[in-house]
């Protein structure tokens, strides 16, 4: 993009999980469309937006070092983001920022910018491209759905930071994954805090989308991704999702491709004792059940969740009840967490502190589990032809994904091949396979 002399220019550091990416991104397409322009480093911007995290201590405390990183760079701070919301934290450690606001507060963000960096009279609107200002590569782009959570788990302040769920309206949810398909994007990534819960806050509106009445409602949003699918050729991924019955509606457009083989759901644990203290949504009950009929009906599907060992309460009997359980679903793609306490959640007064070295200890069991599961898919792999979309290439070859690997969180696909492009998806032959990663050719 050509630079003129009195473009201002905002620096950003964007902190968190791929939801508050998204916001960053509203934030920069914002600001490119008033004609600011986007600083690559502290030194060449007027002024520093901070997008903050404020769900774990260590994020927090990750965000408040950023900050004050950014103070010292460059001077001129805003802060924004999940930590935003509680407005003294920052105040008090950093008295020198200049206007703080919450998550998905846009217009307070853009009021702050223009109060310290007055907008260009002549904004470039024409230089913001049709898809939006996106922070992931060209070819994938997460598609939020929603903000907040009706949940309330006891481990988790989101909703007290986020507030209830909040959805988009369907038509415009579609209107823009189409906006991204046409910019040449070829995967979309479904987010938001809960996206089976997806409608249930607006009674499940419905809204015409390309002459038909789709109702704002899990189903009817895969349905619209998968007719893009199908003229796009791009994967429609999707993240966050709870095993609430409804989600059986969504196995026959995984089994004939309209929607990847390939299913977030943040499970936390398995043992009803934890999962109760945990004040999780879902019963976990007939979970495995639903677990092995999904995959009855969609062979190729792949599951990754996240698990939190070493929550107040956990006994012996109750982790080994997650390792069994984990064995029994053969979760393929997992992460675990040690338990750690989050400044304002409730689970901080539960009784039954796990010691640290307990938790350490059955991290490293869960873990072992975890990569026999992982090692055994790798090795079943080899000598399959898969798709595989490529991220990066460089002189050592291309590094893609498979369907069953989302960036940044799962395994890459590793091809000796410097011709491939980023944003290609093409096929190839696993020669060798391990943990989560695969080594493949190109065939023709
Ligand atoms: S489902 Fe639970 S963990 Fe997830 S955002 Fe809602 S309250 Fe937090």
């Amino acid at each position: 993009m050509a630079t003129t002399l009195n473009q201002p220019k905002v620096g950003i550091v964007s902190l968190g999980c791929p939801k508050a990416l998204v916001d960053s991104e509203r934030i920069i397409t914002r600001l490119r469309a008033e004609g600011y322009q986007i600083a690559p480093d502290y030194k060449g911007a007027d002024l520093v937006l901070v997008n903050t995290c404020g769900f774990l201590d260590s994020a927090r405390a990750e965000s408040l070092d950023a900050i004050g990183e950014a103070i010292n760079e460059n001077g001129k701070v805003i802060v924004t983001g999940c930590l935003g919301a509680e407005a003294s934290v920052i105040t008090d450690r950093h008295p020198g920022v200049l206007a703080v606001t919450g998550p998905h507060q846009y217009e307070q963000v853009m009021d702050a910018v223009h109060t310290h960096l007055p907008a260009p009279d002549h904004p470039f609107v024409s230089l913001v491209p049709e898809s939006g200002v996106r922070l992931t590569p060209r070819h994938y782009a997460y598609l939020k759905i929603s903000e907040g959570c009706n949940n309330r788990c006891s481990f988790c302040i989101i909703p007290s930071l986020r507030g209830d769920l909040a959805s988009r309206r369907i038509d415009a949810v579609l209107r823009e994954a189409e906006q991204l398909t046409r910019a040449g994007v070829k995967e979309i990534l479904v987010i938001s805090q809960d996206t089976s819960a997806y409608g249930l806050d607006v009674k499940y509106a419905p809204y015409k989308w390309r002459d038909k009445e789709r109702q704002t409602r899990f189903k009817d949003l895969c349905e619209g991704l998968g007719e893009l699918q199908r003229e796009s050729g791009a994967w429609v991924r999707l993240h966050y999702v709870y095993p609430y019955p409804h989600v059986d509606d969504v196995m026959p457009m995984m089994a004939d491709g309209r929607i990847l083989p390939y299913l977030d759901i943040p499970f936390q644990h398995s043992s009803p004792n934890v999962l109760k203290a945990m004040r999780r949504p879902a019963n976990i009950d007939r979970t495995a059940e639903r677990i092995a009929k999904w995959r009855s009906e969609v062979p190729d599907l792949v599951l990754r969740s996240s698990f939190i060992v070493g929550f107040p309460g956990e006994t012996e009997e109750d982790f080994e009840h997650l390792l069994s359980w984990m064995q029994e679903t053969r979760i393929e793609r997992a992460g675990c967490f040690k338990y750690e306490n989050v400044t304002g959640a409730a689970s901080a007064a539960l009784p039954g502190h796990v010691p640290e070295e307990v938790k350490e200890e059955r991290w490293h069991r869960f873990m072992a589990v975890q990569s026999k599961i992982a090692d055994a898919r790798a090795q079943a792999m080899v000598g399959q032809t898969i798709d595989v979309i490529i991220d990066e290439v460089d002189e050592d070859g291309a590094v893609g994904r498979s369907k069953a690997d989302a960036p940044e969180i799962d395994g890459s696909v590793f091809i000796d091949d410097t011709t491939l492009k980023p944003g290609d998806i093409v096929k190839a032959k696993v020669h060798a396979g391990e943990q989560v990663d695969l080594w493949a050719e190109v065939v023709l």
